[in-house]
């Protein structure tokens, strides 16, 4: 949907945080750079020929960080950039520079396939990144070449390899299980973390892949891994936590190796939700599963802009924004657009 943008109003009440109506604060947003990936995850993406948006339709690293700098007065502290595939961004080092610069923006990340980051790590790091987290759901070639449907997992492990010698960069991995096709690899890729001593987090399949073959048989629960992992790790303590919009639900082993469950699915976290979403084309957001969108890159580049339509749309886009799952009913109910064209 597009909204008609509000005429220009007098009310001067935009400095006020965040709050939706059911009470939760919101501090957090996640930008895509990107619809474009150089891999094709089953659970993701199609495999066949897809038009992406052009240049031209995807919002400037300029016009993100004006979002951004008007976002942060509102709260607005933790920024995560994904896509796609956000390291295909040309010079996405210099979005990072104009981002963490910001006053008022605590917490900058990147998800990233990890397929180019061994090239473009150093720029980051230069650039300002403290954070990010690296998506890895194999250590098999082959079993690569299955799920992501292209090669490259040797380049994978290189960007993990080249990002863990930054001392000043907090390293994470993502892990997202199919029932069919990586479950048997789980202990082995919780080796490989408890290795590196770096956090690993499994991430439950949603219905959120562009050929809609999402079946609770192929997503496998947090609490089935967790099993699986006791079953090598011993008991895993939950760890506690007073951040209540942390989607992950964190476990250690008694040698302090971090397991995380983003159990979307089975034990949905909106309760604590604090995240809105804007798209590559520059379309805000107020859940994954939303099936509104506010286009923010027509004001954005209207003669006219002024900070205050922008204002009015991030509000309405807020006070849309429902329980759960972006619909009254609350179920998963898949969106119009595919998770590498909302942004992960
Ligand atoms: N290309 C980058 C990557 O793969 O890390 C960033 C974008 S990707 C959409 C971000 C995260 O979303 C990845 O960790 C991926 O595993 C996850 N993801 C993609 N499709 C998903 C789905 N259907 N259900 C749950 N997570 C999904
Ligand atoms: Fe690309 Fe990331 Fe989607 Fe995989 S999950 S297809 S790497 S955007």
């Amino acid at each position: 949907m597009t909204p008609q943008v509000e005429p220009v109003s007098d009310d001067k009440t935009h400095g006020q945080p965040f709050v939706d109506r059911f009470g939760r604060v919101h501090t957090s947003l996640r930008v895509s750079v990107t619809d474009k990936c150089n891999l094709r995850c089953q659970y993701c993406m199609p495999d066949t020929p897809i038009t992406f948006h052009p240049t031209a339709e995807l919002l400037t690293f300029e016009e993100i960080s004006q979002v951004v700098r008007l976002l942060v007065p509102r709260g607005i502290r933790k920024i995560r950039v994904t896509g796609g595939e956000p390291l295909l961004r040309r010079q996405l080092d210099r979005l990072i520079a104009m981002v963490s610069s910001i006053d008022g923006v605590d917490d900058l990340a990147i998800t990233t396939n990890g397929i180019l980051l061994e090239e473009q790590v150093e720029k980051l790091v230069a650039a300002g990144l403290r954070r990010i987290n690296v998506s890895l759901d194999t250590l098999q070639s082959s079993t690569f070449k299955v799920l992501a449907r292209r090669d490259g997992l040797e380049r994978v492990m290189a960007g993990i390899a080249a990002a863990t010698r930054y001392q000043e960069l907090s390293v994470k991995l993502n892990t997202l299980i199919l029932r069919d096709i990586n479950l048997a690899e789980v202990l082995e890729l919780a080796r490989f973390a408890a290795d590196l001593k770096i956090p690993l987090r499994f991430i439950e399949f949603m219905p959120l892949d562009a050929e809609r073959a999402w079946s609770e048989q192929r997503m496998v629960s947090g609490t089935e891994l967790r099993e699986r992992l006791e079953s090598e790790f011993g008991t895993l303590l939950q760890v506690d936590t007073t951040d209540s919009s942390q989607p992950s639900a964190d476990y250690v082993t008694g040698d302090g190796q971090l397991f995380g469950f983003i159990s979307t699915v089975t034990e949905p976290f909106c309760g604590g939700c604090d995240r809105l979403r804007l798209t590559a084309d520059g379309k805000l957001r107020n859940c994954l599963f939303s099936q509104q969108e506010w286009d923010l890159r027509e004001p954005l580049r209207a003669a006219a802009r002024t900070d205050e339509n922008l204002h009015s749309l991030f509000d309405a886009c807020l006070s849309a924004k429902y329980f759960a799952h972006g619909s009254p009913q609350s179920h998963l109910q898949p969106p119009q657009r595919a998770m590498y064209q909302i942004g992960g």
